[in-house]
């Protein structure tokens, strides 16, 4: 059966007007159940300002979900909460969303089942690609997110494409997801509010400069040690660091806006002086916010052989100095959702055979205790 979920609302239009056979509808039918759609509407049944056979004919022949089931995990104490979807092929794909201190609340979302970029210290990366996610699939992550505990939606006013997968290698899809998540008569999300993260596809980063969506844009720069990144993150080897940095600049001549780079800091890898002294040559020329994140733990991830750990707050601290020095500014990313497995770089989902089993679909669970 189609989804509907997915659809920009002139496709709607479409789909059910014109090319829809002997009983077309006309476009404020498609405006409202496109409303219905981004409101988190579970059936067309729900639509309840639709004529009654209208909704069952709907129902006949469309299906709003493109997910199977969902189960929620909260982590105590920060309100980060992690959702797992089950796709229709049994992948299970995961989504969280995100509180800060002031309530603003923000949806962190997969673009890919899995991930093909494999960097070491990634646990998504640890576990191969699978495919890429349909628009619709990245869509009812939103949706299904925002459903809470209560009748009525939460409000999400941001979104990060920060969860599993890399979003430039499925950058159709995802500007599908974007357009239906940004229409004014839908959710309404601002695009000023939403965030890409790439591990850093330079080609992406024009495609994305010259077609849109105009939303910000974080690179997952790790460090400015092109030598080291490309132990860290193989694929980089394939974009070179001036190459990369040619793309940025190009996206913020055509952009404006300042660019985050994310540097997830691995204990006596990344955090050395020489760190400090290629990041500052990286950034010069360009408009630029460091976002570093310490690393959260993933089992049996290491770093040629050793095992990787996250920096003492000594190192830490000498790290962040070293920055400051240099006049590059830098915020240090709170570790949110760890104990849930929600924590950048933790997201797993179920990539096996299907045997992962559901949890009360919707219902909030908390984690077991940690002895
Ligand atoms: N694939 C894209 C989008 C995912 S963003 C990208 O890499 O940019 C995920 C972010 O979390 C990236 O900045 C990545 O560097 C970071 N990350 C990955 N594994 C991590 C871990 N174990 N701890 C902390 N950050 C991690
Ligand atoms: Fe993929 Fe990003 Fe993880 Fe690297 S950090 S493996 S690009 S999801």
């Amino acid at each position: 059966m189609d989804v509907l979920t997915g659809r920009t609302q002139a496709e709607l239009e479409e789909l059910l007007g014109p090319s829809s056979g002997p009983a077309p509808l006309p476009p404020y039918r498609a405006a409202q159940i496109f409303r219905w759609i981004s409101r988190g509407a579970r059936s067309f049944e729900a639509m309840t300002d639709l004529p009654r056979e209208l909704r069952a004919a709907l129902g006949e022949r469309f299906s709003l979900s493109s997910v199977e089931a969902a189960a929620r995990l909260r982590e105590p104490g920060d309100e980060t909460e992690k959702l797992t979807l089950r796709l229709r092929d049994g992948l299970g794909i995961e989504a969280v969303l995100l509180s800060d201190g002031a309530g603003r609340k923000t949806a962190c979302l997969s673009s890919q089942a899995g991930c093909p970029m494999g960097c070491v210290f990634c646990k998504t990366g640890s576990l191969g690609f699978r495919r890429n996610l349909e628009a619709a699939e990245i869509v009812e992550q939103f949706l299904r997110l925002r459903d809470g505990p209560g009748d009525a939606p939460r409000d999400i006013s941001r979104i990060v494409v920060m969860g599993m997968g890399e979003p430039l290698l499925n950058l159709g899809e995802l500007r599908q997801a974007l357009a239906v998540l940004t229409s004014p008569g839908g959710c309404g999300i601002s695009k000023r509010h939403i965030t890409i993260s790439t591990c850093g596809m330079a080609e992406g980063i024009r495609d994305l400069a010259e077609h849109g969506p105009r939303v910000g844009l974080a690179l997952s720069l790790t460090t400015a040690d092109e030598a080291l990144r490309r132990r860290l993150m193989p694929v980089s080897a394939a974009h070179p660091l001036t190459e990369l940095k040619k793309a940025l600049r190009y996206y913020q001549a055509r952009e404006g806006r300042r660019i985050t780079l994310e540097m997830v800091l691995l204990e006596g890898i990344n955090t050395r002086k020489a760190d400090a002294e290629a990041l500052e040559d990286f950034v010069r020329g360009l408009e630029t916010v460091v976002n570093l994140i310490p690393w959260n733990a993933v089992e049996g991830l290491s770093f040629e052989r050793a095992p990787l750990r996250s920096p003492g707050s000594g190192e830490l601290a000498a790290f962040t100095g070293e920055l400051a020095r240099r006049g590059i500014k830098a915020t240090m990313r709170r570790r949110k959702g760890s104990r849930i497995g929600g924590a950048c770089g933790q997201l797993a989902g179920d990539l096996g055979t299907g045997s992962y089993s559901l949890q009360s679909a919707g219902r909030i669970a908390t984690p077991p205790k940690r002895s």
